[in-house]
């Protein structure tokens, strides 16, 4: 007897005593499994003879023994396959199950977002069906026999459960897998018994495997219709049945949170079905993950993930195209400069562009969910490689802004945009409500412009690489000289700036390893110093930039601004005169203020506290 490797043991643990609500799912998961068998023999049959033209899938029901028999004349499996196929769980499974305890993605914030999602038990049986292993939920034993459709030999796997399974030499006059499970007795959970019964067995085939394009055969009756769900026309197909279908393919728990069919006619003809997850795969964003949609040529497969259908920034999207076009023994190469298959991503790139559109515009609601859980995509796809999906991604990035801390596009923005304001203000923040406590958000507030809130890593990222929308440029709420202030302000500032000339040359001679410069500001609320920059990289980005992995030290040059208006300020006034060493430590004291507002952390906290407390005392 065979041991299962461990992840393989695990899934097994997970099944066997799985109390997963859909146990039925094994019998779509087998039927999937032989599907791909046919289409795999189908596809070597259109170069070599001498293979039937005749594919099937069979099952058998025997009551007295208590089983339930699948079989398929498709490519079959040697006795490595066997092995390979059956005593580990499939490369996708695995993944999951290791990276179920450390969810680490490789993604970097550079190269692409991160993402946190690690699946529950019950989500991995949903996003990698795990195929094969559920058949333990079912049965205590299973025995599959089969021989490649180039071989002579046939083999027998057989498995009672955890301990392991046998391999061994065995008769079988025809190619093909069958796949024998001797039901479990009834417990509370469920009725195995069901599973004897034809019409049983009749309504959950047609409940999941309908589509399927090979006839699935019980005594002299074909169980489905064959048709694929695509094919169909528009008024026969209901939302369930895409849902049902998505559910099954896709290997999701969830319904998709948006449909999207059409066939479509013009330079190249194709059907496309694709859907919306609701929520993005943990792996969405990890350098492994796989994107692409299933590609059919008049609905025999030619491949699984055609990545060449999908731009980067739609990842996201599961589904199919099939077409007439295509010619059906192309080799996947050759795909990669077909230029039918060219055509087809062009128009759908296209498509989907437009149906996202269309749904901003009528199902806000819908978008908006869409946004939260892929936003990143876009704002990610706007961005990189210079820039050069700008145009095209722009209109459907939103942003949640100080318009009631709802989402807005650039566009809305800029519609409630005040007479003479020149600038669409930002704040880059690590959540709203800390974003809304900066002072220099306060006084934008104040001055009644509209900010939005940059709370995620990629977006200033965006914003500095898109630099304008619609003429009006980005102007972080943080740097200098943005914000106009009204001519009392100004005047105050004047005034000061004369007046304490040498305070603040005072000031700037203390500092001047620390700080570029010092000044009188307007926009400091009830706050008594802030910290400025006036180049192109914000205080924010400089966070990020240095928590890169291998980054080199990043330090923006800085600009502290006092509040000519508050009473610390009165009070440094006073000690300028009066007091060397209070000047100092209150001017000390305001520069480390203003670190700690900007999130920057000291240099010695220590000295800090030693600050403090010699203020306090004196
Ligand atoms: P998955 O289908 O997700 O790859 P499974 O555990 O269901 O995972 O199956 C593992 C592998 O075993 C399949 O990828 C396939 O190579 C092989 N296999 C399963 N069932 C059959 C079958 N009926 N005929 C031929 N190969 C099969």
């Amino acid at each position: 007897m065979k041991k299962f490797k461990t992840e393989s043991k695990r899934m097994l643990e997970l099944m066997i005593n799985s109390i997963y609500s859909n146990k039925e799912i094994f019998l779509r998961e087998l039927i999937s499994n032989s599907s791909d068998a046919l289409d795999k023999l189908r596809f070597i049959s259109l170069t070599k003879s001498g293979l039937p033209k005749e594919f099937a899938i069979e099952i058998f029901i025997d009551k007295t023994a208590r089983t339930l028999t699948i079989s398929d004349n498709g490519i079959g499996m040697d006795k490595n396959e066997l092995e390979n196929n059956l005593g580990t769980i499939a490369q996708s499974g695995t993944h999951a199950l290791k990276n179920q305890e450390t969810v680490e993605t490789t993604a970097k914030v550079k190269d692409k977002p991160k993402s946190t999602n690690s699946p529950t038990p019950s989500e991995l049986i949903g996003q990698f069906g795990v195929g094969f292993y559920s058949t333990f939920m079912v049965a205590n034993k299973v025995e599959v026999v089969s021989r490649r459709y180039d071989a002579d030999k046939a083999y027998k796997w057989l498995s009672e459960g955890i301990e392991g399974y046998t391999i061994e030499e065995t008769d079988k006059n025809s190619f093909g897998t069958t796949i024998m499970l001797t039901l479990k007795e009834k417990d509370e959970d469920f009725d195995y018994n069901d599973l004897l019964e034809e019409h049983y067995i009749t309504s959950l085939i047609r409940k999941h495997s309908d589509y399927i394009r090979y006839p699935i055969k019980l005594g002299d009756k074909t169980l489905n219709s064959m048709v694929p769900i695509w094919k169909k026309p528009k008024v026969k197909v209901n939302e369930n049945d895409y849902e049902e279908f998505y559910k099954n393919n896709y290997h999701d728990i969830n319904s998709p949170l948006k449909t999207i069919s059409a066939n479509i006619e013009g330079l190249v003809n194709y059907n496309l079905l694709a859907f919306v997850p609701q929520k993005a795969p943990y792996d969405l964003y990890a350098k492994e993950f796989e994107k692409g949609l299933t590609l059919y040529s008049n609905s025999v497969l030619i491949m699984q993930k055609c990545s060449e259908l999908l731009p980067d920034y739609f990842a996201f999207i599961k589904g199919l195209v099939d077409s007439s076009d295509l010619s059906l023994n192309i080799s996947r190469e050759m795909l990669q400069q077909d230029r039918q298959l060219k055509a087809i991503a062009t128009s759908l790139e296209k498509r989907l562009l437009t149906e996202f559109k269309k749904m901003l515009e009528k199902e806000r609601e819908t978008y908006e969910k869409f946004f939260d859980e892929f936003g990143v995509s876009f704002k990610y796809g706007a961005y990189d490689v210079f820039g050069i999906n700008k145009e095209k991604l722009q209109d459907l990035i939103l942003f949640k802004s100080s318009e009631d801390d709802k989402y807005t596009t650039f566009s809305e923005y800029l519609s409630r945009m005040k007479e003479g304001q020149d600038f669409i203000y930002y704040v880059v923040s690590t959540s709203i409500d800390a974003a809304k406590r900066i002072p220099q958000t306060i006084s934008a507030l104040n001055k009644e412009f509209e900010v939005l809130y940059l709370t995620n890593p990629v977006d200033e990222f965006l914003i500095k690489s898109m630099m304008e929308y619609g003429g009006k440029n980005f102007a972080s709420v943080m740097a200098k000289d943005v914000l106009p202030g009204s001519d009392e302000e100004k005047d105050q500032i004047e005034v000061a700036t004369k007046k304490h000339e040498n305070l603040l040359i005072d000031i700037k001679e203390l500092f001047k390893d620390k700080v570029k410069d010092v000044v009188f500001g307007s926009s400091l609320g009830n706050f008594a110093s802030i910290l400025r920059t006036d180049s192109s990289i914000s205080i924010e980005m400089e966070k990020i930039l240095a928590s890169m992995p291998g980054a080199l030290p990043v330090n923006v040059p800085k600009i502290l601004e006092l509040n000519p208006t508050h009473s610390l300020i009165e009070k440094l006034k006073a000690y300028h005169k009066s007091d060397k060493e209070l000047f100092e430590l209150l001017s000390q004291l305001l520069l480390q203020q203003a670190l700690i507002l900007s999130g920057i952390a000291l240099e010695d906290n220590i000295v800090f506290v030693e600050i403090i407390n010699k203020l306090l005392v004196k």
